[in-house]
């Protein structure tokens, strides 16, 4: 019998697709727990499930050989429904749910089941922690209690995760911009320095200053340049590619990294950056930015790369502003 769908069904995919821990590869501290599922409950079998929308994906198995199931097979579908109370199966071919579900009826088929709701901390039941054998048997409070415990430690650790995750984004993110800040900036430049000495391809880094900010501030104020940075930082995350990184490099100084970009690709993309901000619809009063180019040479440390797209951006500044210019012919 196939399992209704919860209730709260969207919202439940919603919270388990923002753990972001479907199709992840197996990890010690999920493992540890199905491994103590399977001893503290005498089972050959125990598993962490997910229910995702049409399967059930395990995060963790013990005396199973299989990533996931159809959802429509799934036990834990049905444990879900009930997420404050382990579902125990003591033998399944006397329950009408499950006595013609393929698992079952298989050779040396399912006949126990035990699932302990994964209940995440708003109240969905994301999947279970289960243990299963191949005869009818029954588990005693203990037992029970200690599977309760376990589906709690994987929230725990889905929670770490989620924690991680966070920080992870906000210790890398300009706060005003929401680009990449400068720590983000510099790890992007050593990976790339590094990928691009190993595979031989290009890389280059465009250096962007906004014209007479100052003036600007002046002017209008400081929280109107506030305002005109985010919108300049806007025009760059959508002028650049999905893999060029733009970063906020300064206070009002901007870099996008261009992985496998030589210097005709770099010029190009500076161009387009320069004309499209100097087209956009400004509040105030138009906006130009200078932006200097340097695209790697054999050998060239990250420094030398930097400090040759800055002098580049002086050079155009020199030049009178709202201009691109190449660090080789600055
Ligand atoms: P230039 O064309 O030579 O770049 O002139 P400029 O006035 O832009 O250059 P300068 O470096 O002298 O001044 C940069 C100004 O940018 C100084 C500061 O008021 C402004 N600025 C820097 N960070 C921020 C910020 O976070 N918010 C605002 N509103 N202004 C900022
Ligand atoms: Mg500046
Ligand atoms: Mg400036």
């Amino acid at each position: 019998m196939k399992a209704p769908l919860p209730k709260n069904e969207v919202l439940r995919l919603g919270v388990l697709h923002r753990y972001g821990i479907l199709d992840t590869l197996a990890e010690q501290s999920y493992d540890d727990i199905t491994l103590l599922a399977s001893h503290v409950c005498g089972t050959p079998i125990a598993i962490i499930s997910l229910i995702d929308s049409e399967r059930q994906w395990f995060k963790s198995r013990v005396g199973l050989d299989i990533d996931e199931t159809p959802r429509d097979v799934a036990f834990c579908a049905h444990a879900i429904l009930d997420p404050d109370t382990t579902l125990v199966v003591p033998d399944a071919q006397e329950d009408a749910r499950f006595a013609d579900n393929p698992l079952v009826t298989a050779d040396n088929g399912i006949r126990f089941y035990a699932g302990a709701p994964l209940l995440s901390p708003s109240g969905e039941a994301l999947g279970t922690v289960c243990v299963i054998d191949h005869k009818p048997r029954i588990l005693t409070e203990v037992q029970l209690k200690a599977l309760k415990a376990l589906s709690r430690q994987v929230i725990a650790l889905l929670e770490m995760r989620r924690l991680v995750g966070e920080l992870e984004m906000i210790s890398t993110t300009d706060a005003l911009t929401g680009l990449r800040n400068r720590r983000a900036f510099d790890e992007k430049m050593l990976s790339e320095h590094q990928r691009s000495a190993r595979s031989h391809q290009p890389f280059s880094l465009l250096l962007l200053d906004i014209d007479h900010f100052k003036r600007f501030n002046d002017d209008f104020g400081h929280q109107a340049g506030d305002e005109a940075l985010g919108e300049v930082a806007r025009i760059m995350q959508y002028t650049v590619r999905s893999y060029d990184v733009a970063a906020r490099y300064g206070g009002e100084e901007f870099a996008v990294i261009l992985p496998d970009t030589d210097k005709n690709g770099a010029l190009e993309m500076a161009e387009r950056l320069r004309r499209a901000i100097e087209r956009a619809e400004w509040l105030n009063r138009k906006i130009t930015v200078s932006i200097g180019v340097s695209t790697l040479s054999y050998g060239q440390s990250v420094p030398v790369l930097i400090e040759a797209a800055d002098r580049a951006l002086y050079t155009a500044k020199e030049q009178g502003r709202n201009r691109v210019v190449d660090a080789d012919v600055s």
